[in-house]
């Protein structure tokens, strides 16, 4: 039986600066690239020149909304130092989406950090959260009038634990009491750009944050200390942050307790949501609880593996829901999506998520949109150009833009409003 999304509902897709825009020549991830760690993103989708065509696109597959982020990097090019021709940039930006009938999702801060800044210290210096805060000031004064929706931050468990735990993203170090010292940092820019943005536009600015979220799983179920891992694990990895932004305190392991400025600093929670892991004990004495994965190869009731290893599980978009309903605020999906070359998989990816929100929604949980991860295929990080996640494929060449079946499939349901 077919069923209607609500009205008004938010549909589109997510991309962010580094990944598309290409030449983003001045900020951490690019010298990274540049040291030969990974495949450079040099051009990336050439999407900092393409745009008005990429919106456009984006328009014609009855998107509604896009989410899209600002380059730090380009725009302040030493403290204090704005760059006109840059903010300019962003306006003709934020002017074709409106042209196009766009609601522009905004992120401030998408994993990467201009080089004047990763050289002070990155995350782990308290001074980048005032930074950052001033520079939501400028782009707040700068871009409000396009109305966006504010993100300040991409998911800042991902960017503190692989930047500064896992040692596979920039600056590449191994060091817990370092990544729970970012992620602290990561909440106090957050708040100060929260309120940045709330001081000047007052309540008719709406202001979130990008959660990664995971539903995690015991790896067996009849063990009680994999159950016990794996609730801490939901606590630890997908509500500290936002109860510590919401109860306006920084109560995380290892890190000095402290009062943040102000409390409440969110009006809607960005849900990003890919998969499932299934989770056994590390270290029980640790906190935050060290955990291991167990690859769901392993698991005979396990879904289909995507390109980058990770489990198709579309039942645990309902779960992490269910599970953020609590804070009683708007929820919307700001990244979902998957790395395959198979795009039927594609397909059968989003539907069967959106049939997970569906049962979310019709139990009363509050889900204002689906932004699907993503426009283009582009540039995935440490993986490089090899994973496919576009709705639209761009030829490595030619940079030619390619509606996949999946892109107009998705059209199809959002003209329908309905699945
Ligand atoms: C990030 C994106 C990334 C996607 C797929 C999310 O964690 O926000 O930048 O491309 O996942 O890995």
């Amino acid at each position: 039986m077919q069923q209607a999304f609500p009205e008004n509902f938010i549909w589109g897709a997510a991309t962010s600066a580094h990944q598309v825009e290409g030449n983003n020549r001045a900020n951490d991830w690019w010298q990274w690239e540049q040291n030969g760690h990974t495949e450079p993103s040099g051009r990336a989708c050439g999407h900092y020149d393409l745009f008005r065509e990429d919106i456009k696109l984006a328009r014609k597959l009855d998107h509604n909304a896009h989410r899209f982020g600002l380059e730090w990097s380009r725009l302040e090019s030493a403290p204090g130092v704005w760059v006109k021709a840059e903010w300019d940039h962003y306006k003709s930006v934020l002017q074709a989406m409106r042209d196009a009938g766009l609601r522009p999702v905004l992120t401030l801060n998408h994993f990467t950090l201009p080089l004047w800044i990763s050289s002070e210290g990155g995350w782990l210096n308290e001074k980048t959260s005032y930074r950052f805060g001033i520079f939501c000031e400028k782009a707040v004064t700068e871009l409000a009038e396009w109305d966006p929706l504010w993100i300040t931050i991409n998911e800042p468990n991902i960017l503190a634990m692989l930047c500064y735990h896992r040692g596979i993203w920039p600056p590449c170090e191994k060091n817990i009491r370092h990544a729970l010292e970012a992620l602290a940092n990561l909440l106090k820019a957050h708040v100060l750009g929260y309120e940045a943005i709330k001081s000047r536009l007052g309540d008719k600015a709406k202001v979130g944050l990008a959660k990664a979220v995971t539903a995690f799983h015991p790896c067996r179920n009849h063990s009680v200390l994999d159950r016990f891992t794996a609730h801490r694990c939901n606590k630890f990895h997908n509500h500290a942050f936002l109860r510590c932004a919401l109860e306006g305190r920084i109560r995380l392991p290892m890190v000095k307790r402290e009062t943040l400025p102000l409390r409440e600093t969110l009006d809607f929670i960005g849900v990003n949501y890919y998969f499932r892991q299934f989770v056994r004990p590390g270290n029980l004495l640790k906190n935050p609880p060290s955990f291991r994965v167990c690859p769901p190869d392993r698991h005979k009731d396990a879904g289909p593996i995507t390109d980058m290893g990770w489990e198709v599980y579309p039942p645990g978009l309902y779960e992490v829901l269910q599970s953020l309903k609590r804070y009683g605020l708007p929820l919307m999906i700001t990244e979902n999506g998957i790395a395959t070359r198979d795009d039927t998989q594609r397909i059968s990816y989003i539907r069967t998520h959106l049939k997970a929100l569906q049962k979310a929604l019709s139990e009363g949980v509050p889900v204002m949109g689906y932004l699907h991860w993503s426009l283009l295929d582009n540039f995935e990080w440490a993986e490089g150009f090899t994973k496919k996640f576009g709705l639209v494929e761009v030829e490595p060449e030619s940079l030619k833009r390619i509606p996949r079946p999946s892109a107009i499939w998705m059209s199809e349901v959002i003209r329908k409003n309905c699945l």
